[in-house]
């Protein structure tokens, strides 16, 4: 039996219809921005393997450092333990998070990120001896699949099963020009006061909403409104940091005297080499939890928390993240990214082009919109016949390339995409 067949008997692939999707493509190696299949077929991820891959794969100095590691400390846990790699990693991200960030705690993906900070604001006012458990989100938002991270993410296709287990969140709109979002900001607070603990948003760029992006002054306007009422702040950097948008965190767009409360990290946290998640926060937030009183712990971990394998490879990702190659590339990529964009424009088919940093997004015409729009089947056909690999998001084709990727192979990404959008305009 090949490799497929064998799949096809023992796993379930992540949203994936098991009964009517193709077969899954069978990846051998992955060298820089290029995957190989078992064939030897070379695809160009274009999408950094689900916004993971910033540096490329197998990247010699991350894989070097991950093996001196694994030779030396495998995993301990980590309550009442302690080793070099969390604590440096600590420092390292305390070094280039927005500085009123002081503390890491360390979890395992995106999802367990947002739980982490979900829980560390509910508890924040249970410990104060308040009851606050109200959270406001932005419609449409995504924070992740488990059932906290559902909850604070919009209601769709994705919680529908779900619906009647999740918690409530009060949502408002992305904030855009008008003072929509603004206005029913206010609104809420104006009849939820007292029991509204935070305020959770993915800066800049919701990710799997199709890549809607905002401008920092207008989260600014809300992140003054919860400011002033006392809303702990939530920043989801899971798919914006470490460069994404062409600084290092989203929230150094922001005003400084407005930097959230708590930050989630995770996906390129470690260069796209191993799962971990981490949640920041700030001094104010840490000492709600310091008391005799035992029951004030937050009583979270993971088995693998802070392991030593995860945190060496996210360090060793720190390290090219420091080197100004890094920064060449994201700036050249975003630089691209906007002569792509300002060459199609005004082309027939397409309804908008959008870019923040290394994000491209372009949005197709289209009569029906949405995850499961039957277009979106058809583009990631057509995109992996010509070796790239991009996952549209219904009628969103988004480009989110490692940062080492050439211009070369940027170009031809940009000429496939022009392609595709033909091709729908003949058919
Ligand atoms: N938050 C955001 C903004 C995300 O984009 C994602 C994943 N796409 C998550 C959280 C969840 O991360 P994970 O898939 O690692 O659980």
């Amino acid at each position: 039996m090949n490799l497929i067949e064998r799949d096809k008997n023992v796993t379930w692939h992540p949203y994936t219809q098991m009964k009517t999707s193709l077969p899954p493509m069978a990846i051998e190696r992955g060298d820089g921005a290029y995957l190989y299949d078992v064939h030897g077929s070379k695809y160009i991820d274009a999408i950094s393997s689900w916004w993971t891959n910033i540096h490329g794969h197998c990247h010699p100095y991350i894989a070097e450092k991950v093996a001196e590691q694994i030779k030396k400390l495998d995993h301990v846990l980590f309550a009442g333990f302690t080793h070099e790699p969390a604590v440096a990693l600590a420092e390292g991200l305390l070094r280039h998070l927005p500085n009123n960030q002081k503390r890491i705690f360390y979890s395992d993906n995106g999802s367990t990120a947002v739980e982490v900070a979900l829980k560390m604001a509910f508890q924040y006012w249970h410990n104060k001896g308040q009851k606050r458990t109200k959270v406001i989100a932005f419609e449409n938002a995504y924070h992740g699949d488990t059932f906290g991270a559902m909850s604070v993410s919009g209601r769709s296709l994705f919680t529908k099963p779900f619906d009647d287990l999740l918690f409530e969140v009060i949502f408002i709109p992305v904030p855009n020009d008008n003072k929509l979002a603004f206005e029913k900001l206010q609104k809420v607070i104006k009849s939820h006061k007292e029991e509204i603990s935070a305020f959770i948003f993915e800066p800049l760029v919701q990710g799997t909403a199709g890549m809607v992006m905002y401008e920092a002054e207008q989260l600014n306007e809300l992140l003054d409104v919860c400011k002033n009422e006392n809303i702990l702040t939530i920043a989801d950097e899971v798919m914006t940091g470490f460069g994404r948008t062409g600084k290092f965190f989203a929230c150094d767009y922001l005003s400084p005297e407005l930097f959230p409360d708590i930050i989630c990290l995770s996906k390129g946290i470690t260069g796209g080499v191993m799962a971990l998640g981490a949640t920041s926060c700030t001094n104010d937030i840490y000492e709600a939890f310091l008391s005799n009183d035992k029951t004030k712990t937050l009583f979270h971990g993971h088995s693998y928390t802070a392991n030593p394998i995860a945190c060496a490879a996210a360090v060793a990702s720190l390290d090219l993240m420091e080197k100004p190659e890094t920064w060449e590339n994201i700036h050249r990529i975003h630089k691209r990214h906007l002569e792509f964009q300002s060459s199609i424009k005004n082309k027939k088919g397409i309804k908008d082009c959008r870019v923040k940093g290394t994000i491209l997004a372009v949005e197709i015409e289209t009569e029906t919109a949405g995850y499961l729009n039957p277009l979106r089947d058809r583009l990631y056909q057509f995109f992996i016949d010509k070796k790239i690999f991009l996952r549209p998001l219904g009628n969103i084709v988004y480009v989110m390339p490692p940062y080492c990727i050439s211009n070369e192979d940027l170009a031809s990404i940009y000429e496939v995409i022009t392609e595709a959008i033909d091709s729908e305009l003949d058919n």
